[in-house]
């Protein structure tokens, strides 16, 4: 099991950490209210509310402002609102489709790759992307809180082939700054570590996140530190998300982008280019682009593996190299990402 590691996340109290606390606690959580603000038909109720039993709605505000009124097509929307379609069996889709319950070091710690781990500081999200594949993850556990991030921090203490811990969840950026940085300083007390990852939905959904306090915090650190966002969509670049990715490259945080390939989202040429303009305008330089996780519920935005390759391949004849992600595919044991159709 692989829990999170929430004694981390100690200074939930709104205030401390400024308005972020206060939109997170504002984001919509009912699909009623959700369609509502959009001016939906409420026909997409039901299905809605069913399917928001398995995977909870969750949308902020200032993300769902971005999306077209009236439009139940909307590829934000589509990220977002839980359907009918979720409940649908599709063959090879499982509850751990990349295997990680396999590569458990210690509680809420997966090492997979040479040199780099992977620690779920918190399974809170500030949205709940449809296609997850962490939706299922079975991140309660009964250890003590303190004891699973001892456990951790531990672990990696004792692994002098890890160069790189990457943060990641949920959202590392729902822990508190406090939180962070009590966090940031006890990885980087670890004399082999270089290197520290974030990946992080926030400054795209939660701009509000990234705070004067945040960016000192992550650009103060031994380690070298780079952020990994996550955007699928050119119009999910909003002003404020701009301006909070503004604030991080003045801080001199090397930005890069990993989305995934979603059908009815961004499964054309033309919405792909464009992500990778809008993120490069803003800082950002496309990293990975993931063929869907088969995580059960979210069959129906995959993208045939052969239509993916031909969409990139247009992709790189249209875009300068550094522009073009690279499309991969994760597999359950592999030594890396695997790197689709060359
Ligand atoms: C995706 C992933 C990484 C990062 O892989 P990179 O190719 O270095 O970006 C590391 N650890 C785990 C467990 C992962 O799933
Ligand atoms: S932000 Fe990331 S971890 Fe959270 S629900 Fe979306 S895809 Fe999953």
């Amino acid at each position: 099991m692989l829990p999170k590691l929430d004694s981390l996340s100690r200074s939930q109290s709104a205030g401390e950490d400024g308005a972020w606390r206060g939109e997170l606690v504002r984001a919509y959580t009912h699909p009623q209210d959700l369609l509502d603000a959009l001016r939906l038909d409420h026909g997409l109720l039901p299905a809605a509310i069913a399917a928001a039993r398995h995977f909870r709605l969750l949308v902020p505000r200032g993300f769902a402002a971005l999306m077209t009124p009236g439009d139940p097509q909307d590829p934000l929307l589509r990220q977002v609102l839980p359907l009918g379609e979720e409940l649908a069996a599709y063959p090879g889709f499982g509850l751990d489709p990349v295997g990680d319950l396999a590569a458990a070091r210690a509680p809420g710690l997966l090492q997979k790759y040479q040199g780099r781990a992977l620690l779920i500081a918190t399974a809170a999200c500030a949205v709940h992307c449809r296609y997850c594949f962490r939706r299922h993850f079975p991140y309660a556990s009964e250890a003590t809180l303190s004891d699973r991030a001892a456990a951790a921090l531990a672990r990696l203490a004792q692994s002098p082939e890890v160069r790189e811990v990457i943060l990641s969840g949920g959202d590392p950026l729902m822990l508190g700054d406090a939180a962070l940085a009590d966090l940031i300083e006890r990885l980087a007390a670890i004399p082999h570590l270089r290197r520290l990852r974030l990946h992080t939905r926030l400054p795209i959904v939660l701009p509000s996140r990234v705070t004067t306090a945040l960016c000192g915090l992550l650009s103060g650190s031994r380690l070298t530190t780079v952020l990994v966002v996550h955007a699928n969509h050119p119009r999910e670049l909003g002003a404020a998300a701009r301006d909070a990715l503004a604030r991080l490259r003045r801080a001199g945080l090397p930005l890069l982008n990993q989305g995934v390939l979603l059908r009815g989202v961004n499964d054309d040429v033309d919405t792909l280019a464009e992500l990778s303009e809008a993120l490069f305008a803003a800082g950002v330089l496309p990293y990975y682009l993931h063929l869907l996780d088969r995580v059960a519920g979210a069959g129906h935005f995959e993208v045939p593996e052969a239509e993916a390759v031909d969409l990139v391949r247009t992709l790189r004849a249209r875009l300068p190299g550094y522009l073009v992600p690279r499309l991969v595919r994760e597999e359950p044991g592999a030594l890396s990402k695997i790197p689709v159709g060359g």
